[in-house]
């Protein structure tokens, strides 16, 4: 589903934060990334939702390549669901309203259908009756799986994940990794980017470390856990 060749980053001020990256994710595959602050991880995730463009190298999602030059990026976008550390939801818009705004505005799909599946995505996260909230009204553990829930309105069929509890509160961490956790058993392909060990130690089909721009390291749950 994700097939990385030779990513390399080079940003504008010079710092290569990708030096030559591969990576692959077969469908239904979940891929936990770990390492330093500043290893690139967070770059290799916003490659791979065309948020940054690679300096060389190859990236397909799906057979579709994202590099070639001829790519309509905003069509592959499209297929690739990202969640942040901080939510980033828009505060002036309910929950409803934050879920719905991308498959109207990008889709073009009909309200009452957009309604429809943001009310069956808030049902999944268990926030079925915080609809008419607003973001301000939330705990960071509920934006946070609103959050999941709106990249997931898109129906994508990868997501992203960048620390997604990071900055949450520790009761909160495990409500969010409970809705990654359910995403997981349903078959969905993902990449996360976490320090939570349990985690990728109970979800993950593998473990990627990151340092310096490089992949240093790639083991099995299971081998990670036997030679700790
Ligand atoms: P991580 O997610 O592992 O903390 P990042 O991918 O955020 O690592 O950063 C890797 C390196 O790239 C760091 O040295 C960081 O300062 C640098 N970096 C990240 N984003 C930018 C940017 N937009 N412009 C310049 N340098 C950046
Ligand atoms: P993260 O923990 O997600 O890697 P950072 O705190 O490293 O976040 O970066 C936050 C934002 O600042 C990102 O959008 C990143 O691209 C940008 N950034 C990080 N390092 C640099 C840098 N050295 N120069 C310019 N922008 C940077």
């Amino acid at each position: 589903m994700i097939k990385a060749r030779d990513v390399v980053k080079t940003y504008p001020n010079g710092v290569q934060a990708l030096k030559g990256v591969d990576l692959d994710v077969a469908q239904g595959e979940v891929v936990v990334i770990i390492g330093p602050s500043g290893s690139g991880k967070s770059t290799m995730l916003r490659t791979l939702n065309l948020l940054e463009g690679v300096t060389s190298g190859e990236i397909e999602i799906d057979g579709n390549s994202l590099t070639h030059p001829k790519t309509n990026i905003n069509k592959l976008r499209e297929d690739v669901g990202m969640v942040f550390q901080s939510f980033n939801l828009f505060p002036h818009k309910t929950v409803l309203g934050n879920i719905t705004l991308a498959p109207l505005k990008v889709k073009g799909i009909k309200q009452s259908e957009a309604v429809k599946i943001a009310e069956n995505l808030l049902v999944k996260v268990g926030l079925a009756d915080k609809r008419d909230s607003y973001p301000s009204q939330l705990s960071g553990g509920q934006q946070q799986r609103v959050a999941i829930a709106r990249a997931l309105a898109m129906h994508p069929k990868v997501m992203l994940f960048d620390e997604p509890t990071s900055a949450l509160d520790p009761e909160m961490i495990g409500e969010v990794l409970d809705v990654i956790k359910t995403l997981a058993r349903e078959g969905m392909t993902m990449v996360v980017v976490t320090h939570e060990m349990g985690f990728a130690r109970e979800v993950s089909d593998r473990v990627i470390f990151m340092d310096e721009g490089l992949k240093i390291e790639e083991n099995t749950p299971e081998e990670i856990y036997n030679n700790p």
